[in-house]
């Protein structure tokens, strides 16, 4: 067997800011599960980004922290295979941010139009902490620690993958002689310390959360099909979407928030095309239908999902997930103190390796 470390690494994560939703699925975990066998993963559990908004609510954090991993296991991820981070447990993640806050300025990290998008919809905009915006330079970290190729995410991340490719190229650039004219796949080769990693989009960049489809689902914004939502729950759920369509007789629009669901969640492209061409034409086809139709689809889905994570359900469930997290950090820190060291090296601030346990 190939060692893990000699395998290219890929590195992405949630947010323990509640369970994993469909839009996880197919912006990113989808693909994570893909990605397994032939990278060397890791998955973060990013606590430290959820206590930026419920610092009152650490409860809340500790629990969904639990909760997310069961929902990766679940979904096929295998920590046997791939390496389950806990953030707050790797100092150098919170130690490359401070280096890294350096590296971007106020305006790189403040204009930075997801973190913009966030201080709107999630209602943060007069009052959020000063530590808020950091979690987006706190990112860069929890990525370059890893030194990954690939970041599976899903498309609100993009601008915050293009502030860690910024941070990457300038810190090559500065502390390891890296020429600004390298091309972004020959930074390690020219002596950088970092990757320029790239950003994975999944397959549905951004799922809309039922409703009007304006949202995109999400965990914050009670929109969310959750990955361990019963089949009556997927139903109620799916019910909810609105498109504005009065009868099974009138012309609809085939690119509506339905159909996203539709083309995510059917599994036969023969079905979905013609679903799309008798919705257009009006042809005697009502929402309710199809909507019914999809829940059965999502439920084949999740069904197995369902199975795998009642092993973790019984009593002392938590304690084996804890272990899990514990084991993956171990793991984690080994690659993250080297990359640590590496950079202090680089920046003339290195006094002697440490040992962490
Ligand atoms: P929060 O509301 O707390 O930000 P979230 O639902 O946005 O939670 P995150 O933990 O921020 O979830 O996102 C984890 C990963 O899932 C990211 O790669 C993100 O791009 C992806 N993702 C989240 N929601 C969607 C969605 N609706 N469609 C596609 N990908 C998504
Ligand atoms: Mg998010």
């Amino acid at each position: 067997m190939t060692p893990a470390s000699s395998k290219p690494r890929v590195l992405t994560g949630d947010t323990p800011t509640g369970r994993l939703h469909l839009g996880h699925w197919v912006g990113s975990v989808e693909r994570r599960v893909a990605l397994q066998k032939d990278y060397d993963c890791y998955f973060l559990l990013a606590n430290m980004h959820a206590f930026t908004t419920r610092f009152d609510r650490t409860a809340d954090i500790r629990q969904d922290t639990i909760e997310i991993v069961k929902d990766w296991l679940a979904a096929g991820i295998d920590p046997a295979q791939s390496t389950i981070v806990l953030q707050t447990e790797v100092p150098a993640i919170a130690e490359l941010t401070w280096y890294f806050a350096m590296l971007l300025s106020f305006k790189d990290v403040m204009g930075n139009p997801t973190l913009v998008h966030e201080l709107k919809t999630k209602g943060l905009e007069e009052k959020y902490s000063f530590g808020f915006p950091m979690y987006t330079v706190g990112q860069c970290a929890d990525i370059l620690a890893f030194r990954p190729v690939f970041i599976p995410v899903g498309e609100d991340q993009e601008p915050h993958i293009e502030m860690c490719r910024k941070v990457a190229r300038k810190f090559d650039q500065l502390y390891c002689n890296v020429s600004d004219r390298t091309a972004d796949q020959d930074y390690e080769k020219a002596g950088g310390l970092f990757p320029i990693p790239k950003a994975l989009i999944g397959r549905i960049a951004r799922l809309p959360g039922v409703g009007d489809g304006t949202q995109k689902m999400s965990k914050s914004l009670n929109n969310a099909i959750y990955l361990s939502d019963t089949s009556k729950e997927v139903q109620k759920k799916i019910n909810k979407i609105t498109t504005g369509r009065q009868s099974p007789t009138e012309p609809g629009n085939p690119d509506n928030i339905l159909f996203k669901f539709v083309e995510a969640f059917l599994a036969d492209p023969a079905r979905i095309a013609e679903l799309k061409d008798r919705y257009s034409r009006g042809d005697n086809i009502g929402d309710g239908h199809i909507k019914q139709e999809l829940a059965q689809s999502i439920d084949a889905l999740l069904e197995p999902m369902r199975a795998r994570r009642v092993e973790f359900e019984k009593p002392g469930g938590d304690d084996v997930i804890i272990d899990i997290i514990k084991a993956g950090t171990k793991r984690a820190n080994i690659v993250a103190e080297e990359t640590l060291y590496r950079a202090k090296q680089a920046m003339n601030m290195d006094f002697g390796k440490r040992t962490i346990s």
